[in-house]
């Protein structure tokens, strides 16, 4: 892997994200290697064309906020890298950005969504904001499937442990419930682990993009195939597809019951809050 340090001049971008108003990504590139990965895209537009995604990671250094006064405003980090991811606990380039945030009291809401239990080191400074939420996001309670979608990441229950420590610190915590592999039921297992500990439960569909469509569906020919025919009929009729997380959302929403929890497909629309 290629590491390099980038001082840059702001750290903090607009997004057009429906949940955020900014974004903040500490690194660029991602080196957890999800076999989903919808941010390998950014390779073309942070000076990395042509090297793959995973094989480098700048560090950013330095930047200014965008504004000063971000009351009402929600800026997420880690919309497409990890802030927790492994170089972090060397390079510490999100807690120096927890720290500026924190300087700078900018009363925005600050949301972190991340794979990572490194989280749980920045308690100290998590519990200084007013409004902070983090979302840590898996897929699945099974390790071994975990392991084949998410190579560099840690299992599913150290992710669960992590948001477990960060409730009892009373930082509020979400499960981000991403991506949903169809016909699998890796969704409930996670709402069985976390519907304690979370404050929220967010659930994003798996929607096969061109550049990874390949990689995910070899990975099910090899390891389910008693599936792949399904998963091929699927993702080639758009009606069928959109009719199958149109009822998933409805057999998730009665799972849940009455609860606050958030029902949110992101790129199908399909939203209940
Ligand atoms: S953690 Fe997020 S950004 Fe990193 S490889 Fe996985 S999906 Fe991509």
């Amino acid at each position: 892997m290629r590491i390099s340090e980038k001082e840059c001049k702001s750290i903090m971008v607009k997004s057009k994200l429906p949940d955020a108003d900014y974004v903040i990504n500490p690194y660029v590139g991602c080196c957890h290697q999800c076999i989903y990965c919808y941010a390998q895209f950014m390779s073309r537009f942070t000076g990395h064309a042509g090297e793959q995604w995973g094989s480098y990671m700048d560090i950013k250094r330095g930047g200014e906020l965008i504004k000063k006064d971000l009351s009402g405003k929600t800026v997420l980090l880690g919309s497409v890298t990890d802030p927790y991811n492994p170089l972090e606990k060397k390079y510490g380039a999100t807690r120096q950005i927890l720290q500026k945030l924190l300087r700078e009291n900018t009363n925005a809401n600050i949301e972190i969504l991340t794979k990572s239990p490194l989280v749980v080191r920045d308690i100290d400074l998590l519990r200084q904001f007013d409004n902070i939420r983090i979302g840590i996001s898996l897929s699945t309670m099974d390790a071994v499937f975990a392991k084949r979608i998410e190579k560099n990441v840690v299992s599913p229950q150290e992710r669960v442990d992590a948001m477990k420590e960060l409730h009892r610190n009373g930082i509020r915590v979400y499960a981000f419930v991403s991506p949903i592999f169809p016909l699998t039921d890796g969704w409930k297992q996670v709402v069985d682990q976390v519907r304690e500990y979370a404050d929220l439960i967010c659930f994003e569909n798996l929607n096969l993009r061109a550049n990874y469509k390949y990689e995910v569906l070899e990975m099910i020919r090899e390891f389910y195939p008693d599936k792949y025919d399904a998963y091929v009929s699927l993702y080639s009729n758009p009606g069928t597809l959109r009719a199958y997380w149109e009822s998933l959302a409805t057999e998730i929403g009665n799972y849940l019951g009455e609860t606050a929890h958030k029902l949110y497909f992101f790129h199908d629309e399909i939203k209940k809050k």
